[in-house]
């Protein structure tokens, strides 16, 4: 086994005490991430640096040996992009965790690669900002990892994706070089976005060490509506009226009727179990009161069964909690696996049927809940167990869901990233000219290809 051909002497020199675990106990934490069909490999050490320099030192000795390295983060990623390879180090960014600085009049905040997303927000709250990405994960998964996968989340649908709030990076490159990139300004044209490169790629391109992030101002209210409708084409067509209305709510998601029983089944919160479509959004700003009303007038012009909204801060949290349970509950309760697929949002109806439909055709209970106002949806594929012929069936039940996502124009991961889940699945989406260039990119900057190989583009 490879552990013993790997001398990782020269290793565990240059770096401080400490840092390099080969404890094969300590290890066993670190080998999956949340992707439950990608099977993990063993590492031959876990390094957990401190430092950008000690990032350095350790890529650059993997560069020189040519061992394989897997970013990590937190661990939450569902596509299997920090799962461990048989022969790799695990190279977690977690005790990188220094907010470096708030910057409240720039509205930006410099932190690194392993603080967690929800600390962003907590962090610069005193100075009246926050942070908008915010994964279902945000209070566990970490900002490098957010920014590896352009992670998005509830409150994307009005403040962008993670890579809408980025100024700059600090990049530890294959050979140990360290990049920086962008930096405070709102506006920056000098030379390629490199920024930009590095958002998304997965730990294939570099390792992000460090990033200035763009913080914006808390709004000054917000308000909560809730609607359920009897059937998909009643919610479908709410939404295609929200959609193309002249309002941009904060947060704009749905919960389909399996996905509603799951969070009842788990805490009674008194949502309707016979709905077919629950949506949940949010407004903000200084008309959130009076867009709310709006919204709901056009889900009982839709046809919702019932339809309410509220400004009291605590009924929303309320409703938004149980938007926020919905992974966590579903994937408590078996082998599930998250898919992740967007399409324009005027076909998010025609998406949601047919996922129903695969779900029946495979005789497969899929749980759907979906950031409806990007058009993203994530049908949670709840398998019996994760013996072979489940993963079988959870392998043919994500090919159909993806295809029927590119045949409606979308893509085959709206925030999850490939990983190496969905590889295959990519390659389907793509063009040649594409893959191509993205593997010209890869090969200039990280010839050897030790950084996370197979995962991603
Ligand atoms: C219940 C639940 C809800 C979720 N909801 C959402 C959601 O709403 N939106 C969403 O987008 N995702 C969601 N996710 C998925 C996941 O949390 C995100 O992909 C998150 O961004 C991963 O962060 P992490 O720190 O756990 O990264 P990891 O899982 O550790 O890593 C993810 C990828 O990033 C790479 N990576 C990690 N850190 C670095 C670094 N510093 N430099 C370079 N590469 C790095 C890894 O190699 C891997 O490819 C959810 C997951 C769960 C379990």
């Amino acid at each position: 086994m490879l552990t013993e051909l790997v001398d990782l002497t020269d290793l565990v020199d240059a770096l401080p005490e400490g840092t390099v675990v080969r404890d094969a106990d300590v290890i066993e934490g670190y080998r999956a991430d949340m992707a439950s069909l990608v099977p993990p490999g063993t590492p031959v050490a876990v390094v957990r640096p401190r430092t950008t320099e000690a990032v350095s030192a350790c890529l650059a000795w993997a560069s020189r040996t040519g061992t394989t390295v897997v970013p990590r983060g937190a661990g939450t990623g569902l596509s299997g992009g920090a799962t461990a390879r048989d022969d790799c180090i695990v190279v977690s960014l977690e005790r990188m965790d220094r907010i470096r600085e708030v910057d409240p009049a720039n509205h930006t905040v410099v932190v690194e690669a392993g603080v967690v997303n929800a600390e962003v927000s907590r962090a610069v709250a005193e100075h009246g900002l926050f942070y908008p990405p915010d994964p279902g994960s945000f209070e566990v998964s970490t900002i490098g990892g957010n920014l590896a996968t352009n992670a998005g989340g509830m409150r994307c649908v009005k403040y962008g994706v993670t890579r809408q709030s980025v100024l700059g990076l600090e990049v530890v490159l294959a050979d140990g070089r360290v990049l920086t990139t962008g930096g405070r300004t709102l506006k920056d044209s000098a030379g390629l976005d490199l920024t930009q490169l590095m958002i998304g790629s997965e730990g294939t391109l570099g390792i992000i060490t460090s990033a200035s992030l763009r913080v914006r101002p808390l709004p000054e209210s917000t308000a909560t509506f809730v609607a359920t409708f009897p059937t998909l084409d009643h919610g479908g067509a709410a939404l295609a009226a929200i959609c193309a209305s002249d309002m941009t709510p904060s947060v704009l998601e749905v919960l389909d009727r399996a996905t509603v029983n799951a969070v009842e089944d788990h805490q009674r919160m008194d949502l309707d179990r016979g709905t077919a479509l629950l949506l949940i959004g949010q407004t903000d700003g200084h008309r959130s009161a009076e867009d709310a009303d709006r919204l709901v007038a056009l889900c009982e012009e839709a046809g919702a069964s019932m339809a309410l909204a509220t400004s009291d801060p605590e009924d929303g949290q309320r409703l938004m909690h149980a938007r926020r349970l919905a992974g966590w509950v579903v994937m408590e309760r078996g082998a599930t696996v998250v898919e992740d697929v967007a399409v324009p949002r005027t076909r998010l109806l025609q998406m949601l049927q047919r996922v129903e439909q695969i779900g029946e055709e495979l005789g497969l209970e899929i749980c759907t809940v979906g950031h409806a106002g990007d058009g993203n949806l994530h049908p949670m594929l709840c398998l019996p167990d994760l013996g072979p012929e489940s993963q079988d069936l959870g392998l043919r039940a994500a090919d159909r869901i993806c295809q029927a996502a590119i045949a409606l124009g979308g893509t085959v991961t709206g925030e999850h990233g490939v990983g190496e889940l969905k590889r295959g699945m990519l390659h389907q989406q793509l063009s040649e000219t594409s893959l191509s260039v993205q593997a010209a990119i890869k090969s200039a900057l990280d010839p050897d290809g030790i950084l996370n190989p197979g995962r991603g583009w």
